[in-house]
């Protein structure tokens, strides 16, 4: 488990001062563990794209230019932040200082900015598997952190056991998008008969969404007929 500084001092604090906003350590005032003022620090994403979570030119309608050439396999993204600081912070201090308080205020984010109403409210949620050799040693999946607490959050069924990954990926950094897709094609194997119809991947952070996209991909081929995504934040172009 790699820790950042950033995110060893944001774990020690809260540890020290249970109750207190997970970013900056003050007393948050509130039943949630994070202060308004750090809330409102969390930078939105701009008029964004309905398919892929990036901000479009003003004015613009519909979908941004890549996603009318090629549009991903998922139906919709939705991201409650960009992932610039503060929010990398909040996601850091998850994934890498194993603050799980962390994960309930990004779903508790994500229910407040992301209109949930716009999903049908029949689909199951499915956190990004890891590959069960990277889960077991992080200890956890911080997606499945945060679904958990979304499904408690909005009263959605969570999909267990029916999508794993099937062999590590090489590290998607470094690599060309045309790279990132060979790199994760059949990355996910889902069980026809296990996968609901419709369907909302819950992800902490969203880069290209070629990850996303061959999930995707496993899910229709394994009987979903409608997924989107949800992540608490969308990396800027
Ligand atoms: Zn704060
Ligand atoms: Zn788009």
């Amino acid at each position: 488990m790699s820790i950042t500084l950033p995110s060893l001092l944001v774990r020690l604090t809260w540890l020290l001062a249970p109750g207190r906003c997970v970013l900056c350590g003050l007393a948050s005032h509130r039943q949630r563990d994070l202060c308004d003022v750090c809330e409102t620090d969390l930078p939105r994403v701009i008029d964004p794209c309905p398919r892929c979570a990036l901000p479009m030119a003003p004015g613009v309608s519909g979908s941004c230019g890549p996603c009318l050439l090629r549009p991903p396999r998922y139906l919709s993204l939705q991201a409650a932040a960009r992932y610039e600081d503060p929010a990398d912070l909040l996601v850091q201090a998850l994934k890498f200082g194993g603050l799980r308080a962390a994960a309930k205020v990004m779903a508790e984010v994500m229910y407040e900015r992301l209109p949930a109403a716009s999903l049908p409210p029949d689909a199951w949620l499915l956190p990004v598997p890891l590959h069960p050799w990277r889960q077991w040693r992080r200890g956890f999946n911080q997606s499945t952190l945060i679904a958990e607490e979304l499904a408690r959050l909005g009263g959605w069924r969570l999909i267990t056991r029916a999508v794993r990954r099937r062999r590590s990926t090489r590290p998607q950094s470094g690599l060309n998008r045309a790279g990132r897709r060979r790199n994760l094609a059949h990355a996910f194997e889902a069980r026809p008969g296990r996968v609901p119809g419709k369907v909302i991947i819950i992800d902490d952070v969203v880069t290209t969404g070629t990850t996303l996209d061959a999930l995707t991909r496993a899910l229709l081929h394994a009987g979903a007929t409608e997924v989107h995504a949800w992540a608490f934040a969308r990396t800027p172009p």
